[in-house]
């Protein structure tokens, strides 16, 4: 990704998976560091900036969009996705219903939307909740999905105790950042 210009860089990054998987909170624990038990269900599509300095030279205005996770097959994700330049995909560790949907969610960003030059948008998958003891999603089912979707990656994360949050956005821009 060749620089705009010598300061910054904006980036759209598009959080999605089902309901209650932690999209919000893991934006708000990404960009205002604080966390909030309690669920409190996202209402249409909302969004947060986050500067980040990538360089002495460059600095980035991180977008990241959030959704309420019901939307998956209707219209409205076409639109959602236009012009996104990496993806988060999260699902619940305690909950195996959600790591299925997370194919489909992958098979739809996929399916609607690409980078300019025809690539797929490097999406990488997040298992949240690994605080949570019962867990329902094995390690080898996280690879295998992984691999089949061919998401740049995976990482597991909890949002809540704050592991792998920081690390998991700076290697997605660190993919983004390196495409040209
Ligand atoms: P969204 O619907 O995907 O935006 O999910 P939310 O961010 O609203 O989170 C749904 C619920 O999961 C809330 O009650 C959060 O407090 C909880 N939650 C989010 N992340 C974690 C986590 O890492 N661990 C645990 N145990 N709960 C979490
Ligand atoms: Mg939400």
């Amino acid at each position: 990704r060749a620089p705009d210009t010598l300061d910054d860089q904006l980036l759209k990054v598009v959080v999605i998976g089902d309901v209650t998987v932690g999209k919000t909170s893991f934006i708000q624990r990404y960009v205002n560091n604080t966390y909030k038990e309690g669920y409190k269900a996202t209402i249409g599509v909302d969004f947060s900036l986050k500067q980040i300095r990538w360089s002495n030279t460059c600095s980035i205005k991180l977008q990241l969009w959030d959704i309420a996770g019901q939307e998956r097959f209707a219209s409205i994700t076409r639109a959602y996705y236009r012009g996104a330049d990496g993806c988060f995909l999260l699902f619940d560790l305690s909950n195996s219903a959600t790591l299925r949907r997370a194919a489909r969610w992958k098979e739809d960003l996929d399916a609607k939307c690409r980078l300019p030059d025809g690539s797929p948008v490097p999406c990488l998958l997040l298992a949240n909740k690994s605080d949570l003891r019962q867990r329902q999603v094995t390690k080898e089912e996280i690879r295998d999905l992984c691999q089949k979707y061919a998401f740049v990656g995976c990482r597991e994360v909890s949002v809540k105790d704050n592991i792998n949050v920081a690390e998991s956005v700076r290697f997605l821009v660190d993919i983004i950042m390196g495409q040209s």
